[in-house]
């Protein structure tokens, strides 16, 4: 299934879209950061009410999108609004993604770019008017240290105090997408017509070289947290400007909010591009970022979201678990294309036909710093 979108806005033309994005990034990512307690928070969370009012967001809960926690003498905000679905007694659909930065920089990747999407997808919600279900939208607090999987982190107390009793059907997190992807260069060096241009550029390092044919990558870990993800990521498997990759959350453990959905069983999906050579440095600013690139994440979402409104999650027995294999390793092969064979080769690894070559795969691609 997929959204036809019969209701016009300038948020459906790409470039518009990616103008937009890009505002929304310029207006998060303050030149000395917002860091939990200082001013450029509270004024990040001012911008993001203004935001959810404008888009035509209700309050969560009580009558302010802000849901204030303390934890260890300290305050923070949670800000969460809700677009009403057709059907507003089916539980609701939730896209999350944290605000805080970790240092007094812009963090314009991490997580403005996050943050911006999430809110491009709401608006798109809202104008569509094309879910069944409510779509929560929530902008989690304190998710980097010293907060990170502490009782502080903005999304577990969302989880824990704050969320309805109804929980969510299915939650969608992403941190780190904004960013073009960086690919290893010792594998590169496998690929025809790279690995002599390697050679050739002084200084540049092994790591974190990007390559065009890779530079949309997306990440996407969760799938195997319910069989119904399975069939929705299968459908959605070209998006148009992005190659998808699905891979296990194991491999890289809860980088972000959607940990505390795993834990309890809610099927997520969590998205990302990665670490690179930016991360959490004073130079992941607004002007590295790929708006055209967060652009087609955002029309993404909106087709996964569409997707998993209507999709039953049923979570009985073992059946939520699912083995995704075949689907990681047929879009890996897509996605590299001529190059999948010599990559795997170089690996010393044959061929992806278990979970095994593909533990080692990953293994091969983490280790070499990705
Ligand atoms: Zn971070």
């Amino acid at each position: 299934m997929t959204t036809t979108c019969n209701t016009s806005s300038p948020l459906h033309r790409k470039s518009k879209l990616a103008k937009s994005l890009e505002r929304d990034v310029l207006g998060i990512a303050l030149e000395h950061g917002r860091r939990v307690g200082s001013e450029g928070h509270t004024i990040v969370e001012e911008y993001l009410l203004e935001r959810l009012e404008q888009i035509g967001c209700e309050p969560y809960a009580g009558d302010s999108f802000c849901l204030t926690y303390m934890q260890d003498g300290e305050l923070f905000t949670n800000i969460v609004g809700v677009i009403p679905g057709q059907d507003r007694s089916k539980k609701p659909l939730l896209i999350g993604a944290h605000y805080d930065s970790v240092i007094d920089a812009p963090c314009a990747d991490d997580n403005a770019a996050a943050v911006a999407i999430a809110l491009a997808v709401v608006e798109l919600a809202a104008v569509n008017a094309n879910l069944e279900r409510d779509l929560v939208v929530a902008i989690f607090d304190a998710e980097e240290p010293p907060y990170f999987q502490t009782e502080s982190m903005g999304s577990n107390r969302f989880y824990e105090d704050q969320m309805k009793s109804e929980g969510v059907h299915a939650a969608l997190i992403m941190d780190l997408v904004g960013h073009d992807l960086c690919f290893p260069g010792e594998f590169l060096a496998a690929v025809p017509g790279v690995g002599p241009v390697l050679g050739k550029i002084p200084g540049l390092s092994k790591k974190d070289i990007n390559v065009p044919f890779l530079s949309d990558l997306l990440f996407v870990t969760g799938t195997e947290s319910h069989r119904g993800l399975v069939s929705i990521m299968g459908e959605n498997n070209s998006p148009k400007g992005l190659k998808v990759l699905p891979t296990l959350n194991r491999y890289v453990d809860d980088m972000s909010d959607h940990g505390i959905f795993r834990k309890n069983g809610v099927p997520y999906l969590f998205l990302s591009c990665g670490r690179w050579q930016h991360y959490h440095m004073p130079t992941d600013t607004p002007d590295r970022l790929n708006y055209k690139k967060m652009a087609a994440i955002t029309y993404y979402v909106c087709e996964l979201m569409a997707d998993m409104d209507t999709q039953e999650m049923d979570r009985t027995g073992t059946e939520q678990f699912s083995e995704t294999l075949e689907l990681e390793a047929s879009q890996l092969k897509k996605i590299l294309g001529p190059a999948h064979n010599m990559i795997l080769k170089r690996m010393g690894i044959p061929s992806i036909s278990t979970r095994d070559d593909m533990t080692r795969f990953v293994g091969s691609l983490l280790e070499a710093g990705m």
